[in-house]
């Protein structure tokens, strides 16, 4: 009797952190994605753990896309032993190749902090990966075309599609043995439609169980967040402030620097000079100009025109920590776009502890701020963060950018899910947190009637041709 092939939810089940999903052929493993456990402590304790599988039995990994919380476990995964390919897109390769080293670097500063104050329960505290684990991870990279089906092990063949989320991201689908062809969809992160350079999300059309990521299932996103980007930086100018905007240096920076551009061509606001002020952002914005195979109809429109979609009229790099300080000494009206994009570290903190107690300074905060972060804290109206040892007091203006998010949300889903030509046996509900998966879910039963959970820990979930609903 043939194995029934099998994938096993190893994490973000009720979480969006720590993706691991693996799957089992019989005699052949796949893990797709191999992410790091992020937030809170008992999240992040469980990267500490043994690796949730045996490592000499797996074959290969398959990336969706390179954002930590789906790559950053592979150093730890080749430091415990792996040896086999990590396949990936292109630009997942290039990417990975800033990303994971930095990660690293955080970790080994993480482990030489611990043991400067004396506050590990190990002496000496070691990184959960050192930059010589994550350059071996590294050298495992294989990247694939997209639309070209390739075999990640014997009887395992895989195939990428745009998934629209950031640059190289994938949907993953994976058919088990030619003629019994069962197959697995994986949506990676969804991302969404007429979105600034990236191509949409491309439609699947048929799965027997489908993994299906929900971080904004039970959200609609504000409809025209370009609009309130060009009040803010128009109300900046009027005052002679200064626009401080913390964006992450993957995806956000990009779109950010799109709509300046965009908003300047349209005269919707006037040309300011703008500080790019991150050497990750510098380095990502060039990727997302240079790999024209991700480029949607617009950005390539653009640039056979001549165009610099992702440069506005006066765009300064600062590539030194000098070039960093010497904005400081500047007056508005300027705009300054730096990392993090939570304020947690990186050059936007400096900004932010000159800027902060200036009544002309706005900080434009744009993507999710998690509970804890600096960035909360401003969100939340703070008198003072603390920054630098120091006691920072807030007189700027704060503002908050809905609707710029590089996930799907609710109605997005479920345009991407009428692509399929039938209900996948079963609709494995991964990537959100417990109660915006078990929102979707409900929507999903609800309004299309499939057969769908919310991913339980560690849960294994069968690959095969069931009975379907008609
Ligand atoms: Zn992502």
């Amino acid at each position: 009797m043939p194995h029934t092939p099998t994938v096993q939810i190893l994490g973000a089940a009720g979480t969006v952190t720590g993706s691991k999903h693996l799957l089992d052929a019989g005699s052949h493993r796949v893990l797709l994605d191999c992410g790091l456990f992020q937030g809170l402590k008992p999240l992040r304790l469980r990267n500490w753990a043994a690796p949730p599988l045996d490592v000499h039995r797996l074959d290969a990994v398959v990336l969706s896309h390179a954002h930590l919380d789906h790559t950053g476990y592979l150093p730890a995964l080749v430091k415990h032993g792996f040896k086999g390919p990590i396949y990936c897109t292109a630009a997942t390769a290039d990417l990975a190749r800033i990303l994971l080293p930095d990660s690293a670097h955080l970790q080994e500063e993480a482990a030489a902090r611990a043991n400067r104050r004396g506050y590990s329960k190990h002496r000496p505290a070691l990184p959960l990966y050192t930059v010589a684990d994550a350059e071996a991870a590294l050298e495992r990279l294989t990247p694939r075309l997209y639309h070209r089906p390739f075999e990640a092990a014997p009887g395992v063949e895989i195939t990428y599609r745009y998934a629209g989320h950031i640059l190289g991201s994938a949907t993953v689908t994976a058919t088990f043995d030619g003629k019994t062809a069962a197959t697995l969809a994986f949506s990676g992160d969804l991302g969404r439609w007429n979105q600034p350079v990236l191509p949409d999300p491309e439609f699947i059309s048929q799965a027997d169980v489908l993994l299906l990521e929900s971080t904004y299932g039970d959200r609609i996103h504000a409809a025209d967040p370009e609009a309130e980007l060009a009040r803010v930086v128009r109300e900046t100018a009027e005052r002679g402030g200064v626009l401080i905007i913390p964006a992450f240096a993957v995806g956000r920076t990009q779109e950010i620097l799109w709509h300046l551009k965009r908003l300047e061509d349209h005269q919707a606001i006037p040309r300011l000079p703008v500080y790019l002020d991150s050497p990750m952002a510098i380095d990502v914005t060039d990727l997302y100009r240079r790999h024209a195979d991700e480029h949607d109809t617009q950005m390539r429109r653009a640039l056979a025109a001549g165009d610099h979609p992702l440069t506005p009229s006066q765009l300064t790099l600062a590539h030194t920590p000098e070039e960093s300080k010497a904005i400081n000494a500047l007056s508005g009206p300027i705009i300054i776009v730096s990392a993090s994009g939570m304020a947690t570290g990186g050059r936007v903190l400096h900004h932010l502890a000159r800027r902060l107690p200036e009544r002309r300074t706005t900080v434009l905060l744009v993507g999710f701020q998690a509970a804890g972060t600096r960035g909360r804290s401003l969100q939340e109206g703070a008198k003072t963060v603390r920054m630098f040892g120091q006691d920072v007091p807030v007189r700027a203006r704060i503002e908050t950018l809905d609707g710029l998010s590089a996930h799907a949300d609710r109605e997005e889903i479920l345009r991407w899910l009428h692509g399929f030509e039938q209900p996948p046996t079963e609709t494995v509900l991964v990537h959100g947190e417990a109660g915006a998966a078990a929102r979707l879910a409900d929507t999903i039963h609800r309004t299309l009637g499939w057969s769908v959970h919310a991913a339980r820990d560690s849960e294994r979930v069968p690959i095969g041709p069931g009975r379907r609903r008609s």
